[in-house]
């Protein structure tokens, strides 16, 4: 069977690697989760009022302790979301399946660092995913400043709409303003916007990007946190959350096609400054490993028809990304 990790093979729900980095080698016992479905809605809901987290009113905070995952707000380890009550309009079942594999994929096959996450199941069967939290190392609790914060745009200052109110090309001016080395952030910034748009997360806003505070004080960007394929579940074909640029410009690209293209994403890169060799390779990376990320979505939780979906969903952007 697939493990519930990293999805390669296992004997048992979790691999050995995987018990060991997710869950600190301790023995699992399943179903690993300490309360049922039903409790769920409720335990949110007393957390929601505890705990001043962003988003938290759709997860749940747990601990691990003897061997299974207990609900807490003091000392959260991971955060579980489980299936959203507001159904989606496709393949609701498969959300979990669906943050569980594009996670998956930008960690194994483009070497994105992302959050330890996995898949788990209730005791009646449905899924949620896991996410171990990412702002802490060694106990230690590290800064964290998402984009919104970092480029002081409120729903005050900005209206409703305030997370979408700054383009990719902003978020690279953001790593220069902050990042003392700023070339390898940018370079991480461009590969995580383009694997957005090829996994077809066209919600990819502001508040999905963060930078943290390393030990020595500079701002490096945070590993990456829910990537998932929208298009998955909307027949409304968003194509990126942000615009990619400050001014109007399309690209001859755009202008035939009306979607976005090589050329888009070498432009963009052009204004991040980032070397256009590198821009070149990090691009054609996406179709040298495409086998190992088309590899994870068969091997995936997802349901056939939703495999089936987003196998062609991301053919179709790495041919809109060809050379
Ligand atoms: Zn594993």
């Amino acid at each position: 069977m697939p493990c519930q990790g990293c999805l390669r093979d296992s004997i048992s729900e979790f691999c050995e690697t995987c018990v060991q980095t997710i869950f600190f080698g301790e023995p699992l016992i399943f179903p690993l989760l300490s309360f049922r479905r039903e409790e769920c809605a409720g335990l949110m809901r007393e957390q929601a009022t505890e705990v001043s987290i962003a988003g938290i009113q759709d997860k749940l905070g747990l601990y691990l302790e003897n061997c299974s995952l207990m609900p807490t707000t003091t000392q959260i380890q991971y955060m579980l979301k489980p299936l959203p009550t507001e159904s989606l309009e496709q393949f609701p079942e498969d959300l979990p399946a669906n943050e569980h594999v594009t996670m998956q994929i930008a960690r194994q096959a483009y070497s994105i660092p992302t959050a330890l996450n996995a898949i788990l199941f209730f005791d009646n069967g449905e899924p949620a995913y896991l996410c171990q939290r990412f702002d802490r190392k060694r106990g230690k609790k590290l800064r964290q400043e998402d984009f919104c914060q970092l480029s002081q745009c409120s729903e005050a200052t900005e209206g409703p709409r305030y997370k979408y109110s700054r383009s990719y090309e902003d978020c690279g001016q953001l790593i220069k303003r902050y990042c003392e080395t700023p070339a390898v952030q940018l370079d991480r910034l461009f590969t995580l916007i383009v694997f957005q748009y090829v996994f077809s997360n066209g919600d990819a806003h502001l508040k999905n990007f963060s930078l943290q505070v390393t030990d020595d004080g500079t701002f490096m960007l945070a590993p990456a946190y829910d990537l998932r394929s929208t298009h998955l579940h909307s027949s409304k074909k968003f194509m990126m959350a942000l615009e990619l640029f400050n001014d109007s410009y399309e690209s001859p690209f755009f202008q035939k096609h009306g979607f976005f293209g090589r050329e888009c994403f070498l432009e963009l890169a052009k204004r991040m400054d980032l070397n256009s060799i590198r821009a070149q390779l990090m691009l054609t990376k996406f179709h040298s490993n495409q086998d190992k990320a088309l590899r994870l979505i068969e091997r995936s939780f997802l349901s056939a028809g939703a495999k089936k979906q987003y196998l062609a969903d991301v053919k179709e952007r790495l041919q809109a990304i060809a050379p």
